[in-house]
């Protein structure tokens, strides 16, 4: 129903993108769970496709991507695999940093590596006492003539274990600043962080800063822009990434469960002819098409630069996640014992959409800025003239 509102094109990307990830995410995606890891080769592939670099500019060697399409890339890559969606959120969002603020000389090292995927990025702004409140962060860049000295910690870095270059988040002189440090940096620790609830193929990691020399040219954008420009403009790619990857969730559990309520015989019929069954697919089925029609309002809204842009990404990413968590949950529930075995793709969907929920801002702050902007709204419309 969804693909009668995507242009000629966006449909034939979108069947490439369904086409790699039923080929060579979906099938791997649970032992890849298990082994807390993604093979190099599928990043590869997805680099040589040109996809790591899709929302580049064509002038920068990217494919020009629309926030249209890089959402059908993350749902697709979604509906296999919730954890390879983090690399495309996470890289995605350091490329178009640069794209959007680097100097030209920070274009010329970083973006081309970037953009072909020779080099992977990874957006490295929470720490263990400041996720969500990000104006708190400790991590410090210390004025040193030329350079600076980066000393501090983060923590959950979505693809660090791979990755060669981060966009780090501190404070300089007191101002929120965002610093570019390539991994190879002196004094930079990279600590595999494993066990995690979901993303579990994600590579995330700890990033221990003692220390670090990196030149004052690497910062990005102006000390103070921090969290006002580079990290909000940033996590405009990255909310529209994990919202579509929730899509690609609720397709994936909503699959699951249909084929399994229609194999599946119980107390001498199937599934699929119990109401109740048939009330979860239908909730399900419902709530994905809804999701659907927002991700598309919100990314087109994104394109088209429309004033309420932010809000419309916001709702999208909270229904999106929530939906999805929802929907994970009923396809557990319809596998029964099945769908807790771990292994079992609907027990990492689960998973998964948890995760959704708490990343690039939680739900709880999705709904403190959406409400704030809603008050606003309804104010401004009661003032005279
Ligand atoms: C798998 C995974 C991958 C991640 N990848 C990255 C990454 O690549 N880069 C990165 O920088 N970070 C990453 N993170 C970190 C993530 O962005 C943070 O965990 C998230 O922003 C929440 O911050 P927090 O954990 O400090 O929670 P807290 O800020 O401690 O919040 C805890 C809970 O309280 C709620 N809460 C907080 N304040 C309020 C309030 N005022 N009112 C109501 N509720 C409130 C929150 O919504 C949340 O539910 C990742 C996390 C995970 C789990």
């Amino acid at each position: 129903m969804f693909k009668r509102f995507l242009s000629p094109e966006q449909n034939e990307w979108l069947q490439a993108f369904e086409q790699f990830s039923a080929e060579e995410v979906a099938p791997h995606a649970d032992e890849w769970d298990l082994r807390e890891a993604t093979p190099p080769a599928v990043v590869q592939k997805l680099a040589r496709n040109g996809w790591l670099g899709g929302l580049a500019k064509p002038e920068n060697g990217g494919l020009g991507f629309d926030a249209v399409t890089f959402g059908l890339l993350n749902m697709a890559i979604g509906a296999g695999s919730g954890s390879l969606t983090g690399l495309l959120n996470v890289h995605s969002m350091v490329l178009k940093t640069i794209e959007s603020w680097g100097t030209p000389e920070q274009k010329r090292r970083f973006l081309a590596p970037l953009v072909s995927g020779e080099v992977i990025g990874a957006f490295a702004q929470t720490e263990v006492a400041a996720g969500g409140d990000s104006g708190n962060l400790s991590t410090r860049f210390e004025d040193a003539g030329d350079d600076l000295i980066v000393n501090g910690q983060k923590t959950w870095i979505t693809f660090a274990q791979t990755a060669g270059l981060f966009l780090v988040f501190g404070k300089f002189q007191g101002l929120d600043t965002a610093v570019l440090v390539p991994g190879d940096t002196p004094g930079l620790t990279v600590s595999a962080k494993r066990n995690m609830l979901g993303f579990k193929s994600a590579h995330l990691a700890v990033l221990d800063f003692a220390d670090c020399r990196i030149p004052k040219a690497n910062i990005v954008g102006k000390p103070g822009f921090g969290q006002s420009l580079i990290s909000s403009g940033a996590l405009d790619y990255g909310r529209i990434s994990v919202a579509w990857a929730a899509l690609g969730i609720q397709q994936a559990a909503l699959a699951a469960s249909a084929r399994r309520a229609g194999t599946r015989s119980t107390f001498g019929s199937l599934l699929a002819d119990q109401g109740i069954i048939r009330g979860y697919l239908a909730e399900m089925s419902g709530s994905l098409l809804a999701s659907q029609l927002l991700c598309l309002s919100a990314a087109r809204a994104k394109d088209a630069r429309d004033e309420d842009a932010l809000e419309q990404i916001l709702q999208a990413k909270l229904f999106a996640s929530h939906e999805a968590g929802a929907a994970a949950a009923k396809a557990v529930q319809i596998h029964g014992g099945h769908g807790c075995d771990e292994g079992n793709g609907v027990s990492r969907l689960y998973r998964d959409a948890k995760i959704l929920q708490v990343v690039e801002g939680s739900n709880e702050l999705q709904k403190m800025l959406i409400g704030k902007a809603v008050c606003n709204r309804y104010l401004a419309a009661e003032l005279p003239g």
